[in-house]
């Protein structure tokens, strides 16, 4: 195995972040399945690691999902400074488990483990788009 194949491999694996990035912008916070076996991704993969099939489709995660643990961090890396006390999350969604941070609407007092979360598309500054964690 070359570099060429690693090189379509990793076009493959861009074109999915750009989809994933398409769809934000319709408003849709998506993850990958595998049409063979039926595993879930997020963040969505090309390829399935389970039984090694390329054959994804797109879904729509849909919530309510529940909180599993957060961290409000007061020191971030570099380019988030201005950003800062922001919490951090990993809620599970169905089959997933999803990392992102947390609606800055939602105040930590009110943050509890367990609670129902939904995940939200966001756009920041500039054209970027994330999606976060509000309460369901
Ligand atoms: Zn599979």
């Amino acid at each position: 195995m070359g570099f060429e194949r690693f090189g379509t491999v990793s076009f493959t694996a861009q074109t999915k972040v750009d989809k994933f990035v398409d769809l934000l912008d319709e408003g849709k916070v998506a993850g990958t399945k595998c049409k063979s076996c039926g595993k879930t991704y997020f963040p969505p993969r090309a390829d399935c690691s389970n039984c090694l099939s390329s054959d994804m489709e797109w879904f729509e995660i849909s919530g309510p999902g529940k909180l599993i643990s957060f961290s409000t961090l007061m020191y971030a890396p570099t380019g988030f400074e201005d950003d800062l006390p922001y919490t951090i999350a990993l809620a599970q969604f169905g089959d997933v488990k999803i990392f992102g941070r947390m609606s800055k609407d939602l105040k930590e007092e009110d943050m509890k483990i367990g609670m129902d979360l939904q995940v939200v598309p966001v756009k920041l500054r500039g054209e970027r788009v994330a999606y976060e964690f509000k309460k369901a």
